[in-house]
This record gives structure tokens, sequence and C-alpha cells, in this order.
């Protein structure tokens, strides 16, 4: 079998308000769904708990504090997964919730034991869905609250992904940032991460979004290192998925 993990962002869950796409959501699923259909091991690391607590108690404005964002997303979580739960269901597949620490992937113990746990997710098709435990950690730690891209690139070293899929706003790694200069052209593949790419990935991300393309940067470099694939692609159209697994050419191929 092959592993595919799919990593989805805020920019790509929440619609222009904050709020959660359940259309866009709903698309996913199937995407994924099929995908196990066919044979293939699928593991879901997702943003949009904020978006999805921000929608539940009617706020627009992005978090101002560390606290209030810990509280939105502790909120959202619950509804988030709610969602996902429902519309799994309709394809028959059963999904599971891990929330996790990069703490877990800096000791042998933990790292150990939560590879053993993902192994029994997949050994009964059970879809994993992880996303950052934002409520718990803290910035005294360091860690960077909300970053799901380095979370989906660890989570590929766990299980041995073959394939990682990093879904956003934008439909790969331009040679600069698309929404600031107009001549900006999508790069096709990258075979050496080196300084220049990193220069050109930036550091502002979208409205909603935290990580910005740097953060999927430091994904592929991690992920080619241990042989795993990575493939940045837009999520506006979720059949992307499918056609990325298929070796279509779409979005930016890190290998
Ligand atoms: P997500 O929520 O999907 O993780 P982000 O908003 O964090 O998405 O990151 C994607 C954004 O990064 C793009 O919408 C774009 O505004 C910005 N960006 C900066 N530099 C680049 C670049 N060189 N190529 C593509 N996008 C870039």
């Amino acid at each position: 079998v092959q592993r595919i993990v799919v990593k989805v962002g805020t920019s790509t869950l929440t619609t222009e308000d904050g709020r959660l796409n359940i259309d866009k959501i709903k698309k996913i699923v199937m995407e994924l769904s099929n995908l196990q259909n066919k044979g293939y091991d699928v593991i879901l690391v997702t943003s949009g708990a904020v978006g999805a607590g921000m929608g539940l108690l009617n706020i627009s404005e992005k978090p101002k504090t560390l606290a209030e964002k810990q509280m939105l997303s502790a909120v959202g979580q619950v509804s988030l997964m709610q969602i996902y739960q429902t519309l799994f269901k309709e394809h028959s597949k059963i999904i599971g919730q891990l929330l996790l620490t990069k703490e877990e992937f800096s000791n042998r113990k933990r790292y150990l034991n939560m590879r053993n746990v993902c192994n029994a997710f997949l050994k009964r098709k059970i879809i994993p869905i992880i996303n950052e435990n934002d409520a718990i950690v803290s910035n005294a730690l360091k860690i960077k609250v909300g970053d799901n891209d380095t979370m989906s690139a660890l989570v590929s070293g766990l299980i041995d992904a073959d394939l990682l899929i990093i879904l956003s706003d934008i439909d790969g790694l331009y040679n600069k940032n698309p929404r600031k200069y107009e001549d900006a052209n999508l790069i096709n593949m990258v075979g050496d991460i080196s300084e220049d790419i990193k220069n050109m990935a930036g550091a502002e991300g979208s409205k909603f979004g935290t990580g910005g393309m740097i953060t999927k940067i430091i994904a592929a470099e991690m992920v080619t290192k241990i042989g795993t694939s990575l493939v940045i692609a837009s999520g506006d159209d979720p059949r992307n998925i499918t056609r990325i697994v298929e070796k279509e050419n779409i979005g930016t191929l890190f290998v």
C-alpha cells in the first residue's frame, strides 16, 4: 500500500470571512474516502479549528491574544471533528482524532508510541485526523502555534509516507509572492531546496492562514530528506488530491 498524508490549510477550509467552508470539506472527504477505497492509506492533517470557533462564536476578527486563539481552537476543534465525522460516515469511514504537539516527536519513547498508535489506526482502515493541539502548546516552549505544515512533515516521517500533499489557497510555490508581484511564475519542480528557494517563500501568509510559504518549504526540506515527496497545490478544487496521486503535473513537486 502507498501511504499518503494530506494537509489542508486554514485558507482552504475557510471562506473569506473566516468561517468553515462545508462544501469544500465535503469534497475533500470524498477524495480521501475514494483513495482509501482504492487501497491507499490516508492520513489527514487539518487546520481550521480557529476558523470553526470564530464561526460558532460569531467573531469575525482574527484573535488578538494567544489565549483567545487557543480558546477558539478548542471550541472549534470539537465542531470541526463533528463535521468530519458526519461527512466521512456518509462514505462509511470511521475517523479518529489525534491532537499532537511537536514534543511527541522529540522524545523517542513518545515517538515510538505515537507510531504504534498511527499504525493501529491504519491497520483497521480508520482515518486519522491530526491537528496540532493548539489549546495546550505554549509560546514559552518556543513552539509556533498553529503550524500544521511542519506537523504534517513530522507525521509523514512517523508513518513513513510515500507522499505528502499540502493544499493551500495558492497553486504552488512561485518564484516570488504572487499576491505582491504580478509577474511571479509557478515553479513546477524543486530538486534542491537552496537558499534561493527559501527566499522566494517570504514570510507572509494569507489573511487567516498561519504558516505562509516558508513553513511549507521547511516541511519540504524535512520530508525530502527521508525520501517522501511533497506536492504543494491549490485546495480550491479538492479533485487535485486524486490528480496528484495519479501523478498529474499539478502544483509544485519537491523530490
Ligand atoms: P495555508 O493556510 O493554506 O497554510 P498560508 O496563507 O499560510 O496558507 O500560505 C499561503 C500564502 O503564502 C499564499 O496565499 C501567498 O499569499 C503566500 N506566499 C508568499 N510567498 C509565496 C510564494 N513565493 N509562492 C506562493 N505563495 C506565497
